[in-house]
C-alpha cells in the first residue's frame, strides 16, 4: 500500500530545518520536493540584478511587478532535491547570499509577487505526491493539504544551523549578522498583511531542537501510519 498521493505542507520560521526534513521525506517516499522560499529568493535576485532595488534598499514595486511577466522561473527536481533556475541558469548559490536574504522578506510581502509564486506552486503541486516547504503552504497555498507540519526550533539552534550552512558554502558572514537576519525575517514574515506566517490549526508541530533527521523521519512515519490508518511498516 505505502503512502497515499498526498500533499505534505511544511511551514515554519527561518532555519528550522524545513528543507532538510522535506528533502529527506521526498527521497524516502519518492515525492517531489518544492522549496517555495527559493522562488521568493529568485524573484529577489532578479530584482537586485535588474536594479528594481536601489542602493538604499528602495524597491520599485511597479517596475518589478511588470517585469515578472518576463521572469522564467523553473525547478529541476531529482531524488528529493530541488534546484532553482532562472531560464537555463542555475541560481542555487546566488539566491542563498546575504544580499538576497536581507531583501527577500520585503519582496515576498508584495501581493503581486505572492500571486506570481503561488501560481507556479499550484501547477507544480496539482498532481500530489509532493512535499512543499515555506511559510504559508498549509494556510494559503494548499489549505486542503492532507498533512500539515509546522516546524520550530530554538533560536540558538536555528542560528547555529544557518551559520554553518552559509559558511560551508563559502559565504562571508558573522554569527551576529545571521542572528539579526533571522530575527528580522521572522518578524516581517509573521507580521506582513498578505499570507503571514502562522500555524494552520490542523498542523502538527515538530520541534526539532534536539532531534536528528532520522528521529524526525521516525516521527513522521508514525504520524502518517496513525493518520491514514496504515498498518504496514513504512
Ligand atoms: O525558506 P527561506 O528562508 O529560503 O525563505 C526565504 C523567504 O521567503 C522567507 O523569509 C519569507 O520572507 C519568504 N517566503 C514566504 N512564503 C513562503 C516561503 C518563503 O514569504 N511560502
Amino acid at each position: 500500500m505505502g503512502i497515499p498521493d498526498i500533499i505534505i505542507a511544511v511551514d515554519g520560521y527561518s532555519s528550522t530545518g524545513k528543507s532538510s526534513f522535506a528533502k529527506m521525506v521526498a527521497a524516502e517516499f519518492s515525492f517531489l520536493y518544492l522549496d517555495s522560499g527559493a522562488l521568493y529568493r529568485c524573484v529577489t535576485l532578479f530584482a537586485l540584478e535588474n536594479v528594481f532595488i536601489d542602493g538604499e534598499g528602495r524597491i520599485d514595486e511597479e517596475l518589478l511587478c511588470e517585469a515578472l511577466r518576463s521572469l522564467d522561473l523553473r525547478f529541476r527536481c531529482t531524488g528529493g532535491d530541488s534546484r532553482a533556475y532562472i531560464g537555463e541558469r542555475c541560481v542555487e548559490s546566488e539566491i542563498r547570499s546575504m544580499a538576497v536574504s536581507s531583501m527577500v522578506s520585503r519582496i515576498s510581502a508584495i501581493p503581486t509577487v505572492r500571486e506570481f509564486v503561488d501560481e507556479i506552486l499550484h501547477k507544480a503541486g496539482a498532481d500530489g505526491r509532493v512535499i512543499m516547504d515555506g511559510r504559508d503552504i498549509g494556510t494559503t497555498v494548499f489549505p486542503d493539504a492532507q498533512l500539515k507540519i509546522f516546524m520550530t526550533a530554538s533560536i540558538e539552534v536555528r542560528s547555529r544551523r544557518r551559520y554553518a550552512e552559509m559558511t560551508s558554502k563559502g559565504a562571508a558572514t558573522t554569527m551576529e549578522e545571521v542572528v539579526k537576519n533571522l530575527a528580522e525575517r521572522d518578524y516581517m514574515d509573521a507580521h506582513r498583511e498578505v499570507s503571514p506566517l502562522s500555524r494552520a490549526s490542523d498542523a502538527f508541530v515538530l520541534d526539532n531542537s534536539d532531534m536528528t533527521l532520522h528521529e524526525e523521519l521516525v516521527w513522521l512515519k508514525g504520524l502518517i501510519q496513525g493518520k491514514f490508518g496504515i498498518l504496514e511498516q513504512l
